[in-house]
């Protein structure tokens, strides 16, 4: 087993989870691990980056599969003992013009957007180190206002609010997309929304949680809107290259130890906090 320190980001064959790995390669100091469901996909990105000049280690990792994610943490156990920083990125979209029914639509969204990135840091979470921090990728579609019905939005903020509590809520949103009443009951019409105003209010239950427990001492959980990026989710329409993309994430993996602010938060690229 090494004493290096080492970064593990989802989801990071492409767009900003492959510039978040380049740039971890260039200012973490320890290993940075590009993980991708699909091994080709990984080992190619992996390739890409080799010549450039960065050497991130590999693993492969679907997040929708916990074995995945415990053969990682099983794995990371033996090399390092630990996790220093993890960076939650993978996720899915679906496009305006998808044909898949509205209901097949939120399932799949909630599930891999929140449910996975959920049960990702639930399995991983208790080998992260003092000091680790842990990025959530949100978005601008992960703030408050995007949810229409007050009501809603007072549960989803709420400071008690427990990550089974939201959970709950987010099954109650599949629930009502497949009975084709979500928007009578106060929810938006994406549901890509919905589940990052699910990774945004998890991140402040795991920071609470986190800060409340003297075992853990000094452990950072942030979420982040990386900025409207020019990526194939976004049909690369976005302004941002991924590396411009990429600078908020890994500002918030490389927060020095004991600082107060940003720390459950949710922050924009332009490192921004907001409420
Ligand atoms: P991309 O579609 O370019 O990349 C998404 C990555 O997630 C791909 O590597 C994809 O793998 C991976 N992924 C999807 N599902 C899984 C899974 N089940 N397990 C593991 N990996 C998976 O998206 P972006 O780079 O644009 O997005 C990165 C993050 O930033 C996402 O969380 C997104 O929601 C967020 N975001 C992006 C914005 C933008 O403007 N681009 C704006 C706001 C937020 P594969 O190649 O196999 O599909």
């Amino acid at each position: 087993m090494t004493n290096r320190k080492v970064a593990i980001v989802t989801g990071s064959n492409k767009g900003i989870g492959f510039a978040i790995v380049k740039a971890l390669c260039e200012k973490f100091t320890g290993d940075v691990y590009l993980t991708a469901r699909d091994k080709n996909r990984g080992l190619n990105a992996v390739k890409l980056l080799n010549e450039q000049g960065y050497h991130p280690k590999f693993h492969v990792l679907d997040i929708t599969i916990p074995e995945n994610v415990s053969a990682l943490k099983d794995h990371i156990i033996k090399e390092y003992g630990g996790i220093d920083v993890l960076i939650n990125n993978a996720a899915i979209a679906f496009k305006e013009n998808a044909t898949e029914p509205f209901e097949i639509q939120a399932k799949e969204t909630l599930q891999v957007n929140y449910f996975a990135l959920r049960d990702t840091c639930n399995i991983l979470f208790p080998i992260l180190n003092p000091h680790s921090r842990v990025v959530n990728i949100s978005s601008s579609a992960g703030h408050l206002s995007n949810i229409p019905q007050k009501n809603l939005r007072d549960k989803l903020s709420s400071e008690d609010l427990t990550e089974t509590e939201l959970s709950n809520l987010m099954n109650s949103f599949v629930q009502a997309a497949q009975n084709n009443n979500y928007i009578e009951l106060g929810w938006p019409s994406r549901a890509y929304s919905v589940s990052k105003v699910g990774v945004s209010a998890l991140t402040r239950i795991q920071q609470r949680e986190f800060s409340q427990d003297t075992n853990r001492p000094d452990i950072i959980v942030n979420s982040v809107h990386p900025g409207y990026v020019d990526t194939d989710m976004t049909s690369h329409k976005g302004v941002l290259t991924i590396e411009q993309g990429a600078e908020a994430p890994v500002y918030l993996a490389l927060l020095p130890e004991n600082v107060n602010k940003p720390k459950g938060d949710y922050v924009w690229y332009n490192k921004v906090i907001v409420d």
